[in-house]
């Protein structure tokens, strides 16, 4: 079985390394040289392209940026899709949104190529130890065929509905998750304006109903002052502004999207993007301290 895997940033480098360790014949490509060099060592082929990448295998993965990014990688002359085989099956694992998973399906399915839209939900981690849950799109067959490949990089598989369906999940999860934590870094702020401290604010929270990993791992990072990237703010505030764009195509009034929206965009403009969304918790404190 051949697995070409597109994407070596924090989350692709650490799923193709559980799929090099389960035994698969994975071929890898990053736009930007020197990503893979770690995983050939462990025996994977780094392709020079797209394309190249995509030519003989079995079953190719992106776990990109954005819509755009996948878009550039995956349509068109010269993309990945192009190089796969009649029969293949392409799998997209990033966060994008239902209508990017749906053209990508159909761009596919023009060349008889399968499609699975796949985004994932457990960060580095995670990853790195294949306890990711998916969320998946597309025919039940398909997922089926590819099962055990998704299942070296995860705990949990939830089968969705059709094409763009896994990607919806996602936005639901991601909108679901930064509201929590937004809630969470005002309400720290709050505390620790009028004296309380940190430790046990966390305390009483991690006891309390609200307790989840989650809390415990952007708590930890608020606690620390540690906002090394483990989902960067810019992908949450993309995540958020297609979880604005989806409501107002379903006419959905969404005044959590909306507010959340504006907060990370004025993150983003304080130059925070790079940041782990935990960051959030600056735009928050009057003196840009947590
Ligand atoms: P990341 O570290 O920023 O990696 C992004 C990858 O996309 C890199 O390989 C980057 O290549 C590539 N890329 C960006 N723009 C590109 C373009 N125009 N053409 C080709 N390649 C491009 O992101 P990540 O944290 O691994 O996340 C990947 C996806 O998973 C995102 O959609 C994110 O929202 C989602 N996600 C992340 C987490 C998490 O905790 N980190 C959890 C769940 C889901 P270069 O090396 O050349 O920049």
């Amino acid at each position: 079985m051949k697995i070409a895997f597109l994407g070596l940033g924090i989350m692709g480098s650490r799923m193709s390394e559980r799929l090099i360790r389960a035994g698969y014949d994975v071929t890898v490509w990053n736009r930007t040289a020197g990503k893979a060099e770690g995983l050939k060592k462990l025996g994977a082929r780094e392709a020079v392209s797209p394309k190249d990448a995509a030519t003989g295998a079995d079953v190719a993965i992106t776990m990109l940026a954005d819509p755009a990014s996948v878009e550039a990688v995956a349509i068109g002359d010269g993309g990945l899709i192009d190089g796969l085989k009649s029969g293949a099956v392409y799998i997209d694992m990033t966060t994008v949104s239902p209508a990017t998973s749906r053209k990508l399906g159909e761009a596919a399915g023009r060349k008889r190529v399968a499609f699975l839209d796949a985004p994932v939900t457990g960060s580095k981690p995670a990853a790195a130890s294949g306890e990711l849950v998916l969320m998946v799109g597309g025919e039940a067959s398909i997922l089926d065929q590819v099962r055990p490949i998704l299942q070296a990089m995860s705990k949990k598989i939830v089968y969705m509905g059709p094409v763009g369906a896994g990607s919806l999940m996602k936005l639901v999860n991601n909108l679901s998750m930064a509201g929590a934590m937004a809630a969470f870094f005002e309400g720290f702020t709050l505390g620790r304006l009028g004296g309380l401290s940190g430790e046990a604010i966390l305390e009483v929270l991690t006891s309390g109903a609200l307790a989840s990993p989650l809390l415990r791992l952007k708590g930890e990072a608020v606690l620390k002052g540690n906002f090394e990237p483990l989902f960067s703010l810019k992908h949450m505030a993309k995540d958020i502004h297609l979880a604005v764009d989806e409501s107002a195509q379903e006419g959905l009034n969404a005044p959590i999207s909306h507010l959340l929206d504006t907060l990370f965009q004025t993150a983003q403009r304080q130059g925070l993007g790079e940041a782990d969304y935990a960051a959030l918790i600056k735009v928050f404190n009057p003196n840009n301290e947590a």
